[in-house]
């Protein structure tokens, strides 16, 4: 039989369950496809495409080496589909479960309709700890972690090609005719540089995960580095856990274990938040807690979000922090919830305004990740603490030394380091501040307590908590047969009240 297997967010051979199959089922059509109208969604970009083509350059390569080369089409995904198949006989389709955004949802729908119509089945595998068609999260961490603790799937030894099929270019970005996104510092794509890069984190770079990875100016080399990796699947989220098991395996104790286990729950919150996309995949859309709809205005104040985009707010340590998301497509995890939150808080901003913006900033853009953390920092869960990061405190404990801010804000050159985060304090700000840099876009202090009183009263309103009762069944995390937890929250910094009053969860960090 003719199989096409059908690469997505996948771009590897090695732990590929769906190559494994249709390479035990028959000859083997490898094929990706470049879809042009995802490509102009908002929620994507060029420097994401160009990690793509390089993974995708990678991959071609190493399909080589087996025998099969990547077959690439650019052009939408039924009519690609059904034209290979007609040409080359194909008698079965197989690929990896995709929790994408809600367009991929919907092409993938498409192509199924196409596939019952014309009798090809299409099989789809997981490749994660992801679970399809969830009837309820109790027992899902045992789930997820049996497959986590599975043996990696081996690459096939050989594969044995459809023949006569023509490879295809892999297109730039100029013949796609994306947008110009300039992306001087962004992470290179293909599976040898995620190998490289779990390998340096597990040899020396890791050993300082845990108290390096809050700061952007630490968080750059301590963490793994991996999220495009595992976004566009140069690596399989379980090789790069059981990497790390082995490795805490040999080397047990010291700051190695701590960090270890850090990581490796931000692999299973990885699988945790994906699922609740794979289970809501109106989460991209709609507010999760329904009451949190009538938060914040649908339309933005445009110049608040254009300052807020353009790292033009006047609030130092948040424009830095744009500013450098911009030119690397990376940002640690703190310091992406406080744009998030500084944006939802103190710009009062809808989150679907802002959610693309940062989206398409993200070399490793996930949506399984990315809309369920958009909604929990901008508090539309219902079921999240609520926290409001102070951008001038942050800035103050992540980059101390100001090196980073002012690297990345080189117009606050003139301002003494003491004044350097709050520089609307110096005695030099008039005559400064609105014209070599902006006057801060709010007041913070003001916007802050603004903020607070609205989602208070929110979360005081009749029948708040029993829709907040229905998000958190649905979504929240549980305990494990085995006691183990999938956390969704944070490490707490103090233990909180068990049964606080919803009016009370808010944290000023
Ligand atoms: C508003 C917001 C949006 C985000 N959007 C994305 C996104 O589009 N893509 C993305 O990969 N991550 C996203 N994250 C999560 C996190 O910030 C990144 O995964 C992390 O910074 C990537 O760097 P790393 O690979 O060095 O992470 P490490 O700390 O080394 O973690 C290893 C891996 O675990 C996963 N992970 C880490 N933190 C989290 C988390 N809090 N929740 C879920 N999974 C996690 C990622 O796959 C990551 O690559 C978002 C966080 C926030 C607050």
């Amino acid at each position: 039989m003719n199989v096409l297997v059908w690469f997505k967010r996948d771009l590897r051979v090695a732990d590929h369950p769906a190559l494994t199959r249709a390479a035990a089922l028959g000859r083997v059509l490898p094929l990706y496809i470049v879809e042009p109208d995802y490509w102009r969604l908002p929620d994507t970009a060029a420097r994401q495409w160009a990690f793509t083509a390089e993974c995708l350059a990678d991959l071609r390569a190493d399909l080589d080496r087996l025998g099969a080369p990547l077959v690439v089409r650019t052009g939408d995904a039924v009519e690609v589909i059904a034209r290979l198949a007609r040409a080359h006989r194909i008698g079965r389709i197989v690929s990896h479960e995709e929790t994408g955004n809600l367009w991929t949802y919907a092409r993938d729908r498409r192509v199924a309709a196409w596939a019952r119509a014309s009798g090809v089945p299409w099989e789809e595998l997981p490749q994660a700890g992801v679970v399809r068609r969830l009837k309820g999260r109790d027992g899902w961490a045992a789930r997820r972690d049996a497959f986590m603790a599975a043996p990696p799937v081996p690459a096939p030894a050989a594969l044995d090609p459809v023949p006569g099929v023509e490879p295809g270019p892999i297109p730039t970005a100029r013949a796609l005719r994306l947008a110009d996104d300039r992306c001087p510092h962004r992470q290179p794509g293909g599976r040898g540089q995620g190998l490289l890069l779990l390998d340096s984190f597990l040899a020396q770079r890791g050993e300082g995960y845990r108290a390096g990875m809050a700061s952007p100016v630490t968080g750059e080399r301590a963490c793994s580095r991996l999220s495009p990796h595992l976004a566009l699947g140069t690596l399989s989220a379980r090789e790069a856990a059981q990497a790390a098991a082995a490795r805490a395996a040999a080397r047990p104790g010291g700051l190695w274990s701590g960090a270890l286990k850090s990581f490796a729950a931000r692999l299973a919150w990885r699988d945790h938040f994906m699922q609740k996309l794979e289970d809501e995949p109106a989460i991209e859309t709609r507010c999760l807690h329904p009451a949190t709809e009538a938060l914040r205005p649908r339309e933005p104040d445009a110049a608040r979000l254009a300052a807020w985009a353009q790292g033009e707010t006047g609030v130092p340590f948040v424009d830095a922090c744009m500013r450098y998301l911009d030119a690397t497509g990376w940002l640690n995890f703190r310091m992406r919830a406080m744009l998030v939150s500084f944006a939802s808080y103190h710009l009062w901003l809808d989150w679907r305004a802002t959610g693309p913006v940062l989206a398409r900033r993200f070399t490793d853009y996930e949506p399984g990740i990315h809309w369920p953390q958009v909604q929990m920092q901008s508090g539309t869960t219902g079921i999240n603490t609520i926290r409001l990061y102070n951008p001038v405190k942050q800035g103050m404990e992540h980059d101390p030394a100001g090196a980073f801010t002012r690297r990345w804000v080189p117009e606050l050159a003139p301002v003494p380091d003491a004044f350097l985060h709050q520089p609307w304090l110096w005695p030099g700000a008039p005559g400064f501040l609105g014209r070599a840099y902006p006057e801060p876009v709010v007041d913070l202090a003001a916007a802050a307590r603004a903020a607070k009183a609205a989602v208070f009263a929110l979360r005081a309103r009749a029948g708040f908590r029993e829709a907040a009762a229905a998000v958190a069944d649905r979504h929240a995390s549980r305990k494990d047969p085995q006691g183990r937890f999938v956390n969704d929250r944070m490490p707490r910094r103090r233990p909180r009240a068990r049964r606080a009053p919803a009016a009370q969860l808010m944290l000023d960090l």
